[in-house]
């Protein structure tokens, strides 16, 4: 297979220096492989995508000499995450759960750090899969209903208990999770806010991601390793769709002198601001110690 990567910005803001990191070895390693590389638009997240932002994300990679061949936005692309919700929901590896808690409201970003979504009590889990023995709480919606149109419920992905879930990293080396321990039945769907019939809702961060991967064929996944974790639920997301799973380089993440990580910082050195003081491309490459 043909080195296939990806640079998947969230055009919620400027990127700043620990993106540009990322980034920078994300091209380096296709352009070393001789590869190719998609710039996928990670826009799900409505309530805090800007085009100004994608469209400044991409400027700012150029100018720092970042090129690539494809581009995706994934705001276009529901159709698609609707489709796996669907094969997961029909082969018992997704269920709706009517429960409401603010880990929804994160659920289309990407969890860094101290933002990943809380282990999930196991309320609407049914109890066994293919069984749907949602409790007294669902209401009077028929479950039929609800498990066939996304837009009215959000849906859980159903994690084999303690399963562990091995994976070599490129970068960070041997890595071992635990499904129900490091992580629980994760978000796949949101359902819709608006009473609009065509809101279908949306797919979580970790939906989307295993589908556009799969789908546009990425060999090698590179992104911060605050998203380790992230990767054993898209391995179980992979295994469940019949989907390849790619090799994966974690990156280490920029901090600085404090320790503190850039993206916590409210300066956040974006590349933008460093452009403005009069910085070439070379001397911001040169901050990144690689
Ligand atoms: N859009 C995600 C972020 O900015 C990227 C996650 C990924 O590379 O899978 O954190």
């Amino acid at each position: 297979m043909p080195y296939t990567g990806r640079l998947a910005p969230s055009p919620t803001g400027l990127l700043h220096l620990g993106h540009a990191r990322t980034f920078w070895i994300a091209y380096g390693r296709a352009r070393a492989a001789n590869g190719t590389l998609w710039l996928r638009d990670e826009d799900l997240d409505l309530q805090r995508s800007r085009p100004e932002f994608s469209a400044a994300m991409k400027e700012d990679l150029n100018w720092l000499g970042i090129t690539w061949q494809h581009e995706m936005r994934q705001s276009d692309r529901l159709p698609h995450y609707q489709a796996a919700l669907r094969q997961l929901i029909a082969s018992g590896h997704a269920y709706p759960c009517i429960c409401s808690r603010k880990d929804l409201a994160q659920s289309t970003q990407a969890p860094h750090d101290d933002d990943d979504e809380p282990l999930y009590a196991g309320t609407c889990r049914p109890t066994s899969s293919g069984h749907w023995a949602l409790t007294a709480a669902a209401g009077e919606r028929s479950l039929l209903d609800v498990m066939v149109t996304p837009g009215l419920s959000n849906y859980r992905f159903r994690v084999p208990g303690n399963e562990t879930i091995a994976f070599h990293d490129l970068h960070a080396g041997p890595q071992t999770f635990t499904a129900g321990v490091d992580f629980g039945d994760f978000l796949i769907w949101r359902k819709a806010l608006s009473k609009n019939p065509g809101d279908i809702g949306l797919p979580s961060y970790q939906l989307a991601c295993a589908v556009d991967d799969a789908a546009t064929k990425i060999t090698e996944v590179v992104r911060g390793r605050d998203l380790l974790k992230s990767t054993a639920r898209q391995i179980l997301l992979q295994r469940a769709l019949g989907y390849t799973t790619p090799q994966y380089f974690h990156c280490d993440l920029l901090r600085d002198e404090l320790g503190v990580r850039l993206a916590k910082r409210h300066d956040a050195l974006a590349l933008r601001t460093l452009r403005e003081q009069g910085l070439s491309p070379a001397q911001v490459l040169e901050r990144f110690n690689l």
